[in-house]
């Protein structure tokens, strides 16, 4: 028998969705256009205004919002209601540069929770499970998004917040828990100190991860799925749109389902705005359909990944992404070839090294240095220091066969780079500071 949080909202046929999504998208840009001045003028300077949006088709129309929108906007530009109607304020994890800020009214938190409740049924979740929480609790959302599905689910929860590893392993086992849910980089260092510790993959009572917030490659999942011995799932979200869950995974593991009676999301080309077919890989872009305290129409999320309306196995009906392939802005130019540190990861893993790797870009006499510090598993190790040269050749074979060009590879002692307890800092690029 399969499992939902919402049977009806996540099963339901395309017509009923699409009716869904018609009749809240005209509520919604007419709340927008009435209480969001700033966005407001973007629709007048368009010349759109809230009766030429009839149903979700129409959203084409209307003007994109991006990051530096945002900004721009900062603190309250595009607040949607009083703030005496707000309860809460989120910001986002400040990866890419200056903090975003979002806020939301009761019914906001009530939605963001049912979205993260979704993901944790479609990971096996029922109120039998210990979901033990390891995203930071606090501004970033990651913590108080899948706290809140997991009490929605009538799970125990672990409200353990991210860090003091010794002390999630020991609630872990204590407690029994049986979903974890962290970034992937804290799950698989979370796995490799068990190992340490001396305990095996089926000496805990794990059974499924819920592994989000940024990119990981199918490489990683399967590492993580073999030190902890789960399934593990993949969630997505952004600040932006509420936090964790506007998409998440099923049981099928081939992308995430969007929560599409919230979210309506658009393939768009990142270069012209134009938006893309089915199937196109391209910028990802959320209107939200019900938000009150921080309602955002058409906001660029620089995300790349591709949509599918391939029938799933596990019988939800939404939309489905792929795992985003880093953010446009991830993306380096190195000596002028394309690089994603996804592509990295990938080649990392599948030559048998671990993931935790780092990636040094500069500049040298007008030329891109890149350089990629990876970590040797201890059984690689060899006293021969010509052994362990001729291993990094072979590493920076097969990333000059995947990447098109080479980088120098370091190979690196195990447990000499840096541990990440919540996002992993993957890149180093110093060429920004000389710019
Ligand atoms: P910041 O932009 O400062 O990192 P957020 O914490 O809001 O702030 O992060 C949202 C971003 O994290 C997304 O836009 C996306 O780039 C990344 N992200 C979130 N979930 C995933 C995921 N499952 N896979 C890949 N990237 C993800
Ligand atoms: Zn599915």
């Amino acid at each position: 028998m399969k499992h939902y949080y919402q049977p009806e909202i996540e099963t339901a046929s395309r017509e009923e969705i699409l009716k869904i999504q018609n009749e809240k998208i005209v509520k919604q840009v007419k709340y927008v256009y009435d209480h969001v001045p700033y966005y407001r003028n973007l629709m007048e300077e368009k010349g759109v205004s809230p009766e030429d949006i009839k149903s979700v088709e129409d959203i084409r129309k209307l003007p994109f919002l991006t990051k530096d929108d945002l900004r721009e906007a900062y603190p309250y530009g595009l607040l949607g209601t009083d703030l005496k109607n707000c309860v809460r304020i989120h910001s986002t994890s400040g990866t890419t540069g200056k903090r975003v800020v979002a806020f939301y009214t009761q019914k906001d938190i009530d939605i963001w929770e049912d979205c993260c409740a979704r993901a944790i049924v479609a990971a096996g979740g029922t109120d039998e499970d210990v979901c033990q929480v390891c995203y930071g609790y606090g501004l970033f959302t990651g913590g108080s998004g899948l706290h809140g599905g997991s009490h929605k689910v009538g799970c125990l929860t672990l409200p353990m917040s991210s860090g003091n590893t010794d002390r999630q392993i020991q609630f872990m086992m204590d407690m029994q828990a049986t979903i974890l849910c962290c970034t992937p980089s804290y799950a698989a260092f979370i796995g490799e100190t068990l190992a340490e510790k001396g305990y095996k993959p089926e000496d805990n009572k794990l059974k499924a991860g819920i592994f989000g917030a940024e990119p990981w490659t199918e490489e990683m999942r399967k590492g993580i799925e073999e030190s902890l011995g789960i399934k593990a799932y993949d969630i997505y979200g952004l600040t932006e749109t509420s936090g964790p869950g506007v998409a998440f995974e099923c049981e099928e593991q081939t992308g995430m389902h969007i929560n599409e009676d919230h979210f309506y999301a658009e393939i768009i080309d990142p270069d012209t705005g134009e938006v893309l077919p089915e199937g196109s890989k391209g910028e990802l872009v959320f209107t939200s359909l019900d938000k009150e305290g921080f309602p955002l129409l058409r906001y660029r999320t620089k995300d790349i990944c591709i949509l599918s309306r391939k029938k799933c196995s596990c019988g939800r009906t939404h939309v489905k992404m792929t795992k985003p392939m880093g953010r446009s802005d991830d993306m380096m130019i190195i000596r002028g070839v394309n690089v994603f540190p996804s592509q990295i990861e990938t080649v990392l893993l599948k030559e048998g090294y671990t993931p935790n790797y780092q990636i040094v870009v500069d500049r040298k006499n007008n030329t891109d240095t890149f350089d990629i510090f990876v970590e040797f598993p201890k059984e690689m190790f060899s006293d021969k220091i010509s052994d362990m040269q001729s291993k990094e050749q072979d590493l920076k074979a097969a990333m000059r066969s995947m990447l098109g060009i080479g980088p120098k590879i370091h190979l690196v002692a195990p447990k000499t780079i840096q541990r990440s307890e919540g996002k992993a800092v993957r890149v180093i690029d110093k060429r920004k500071l000389h710019d």
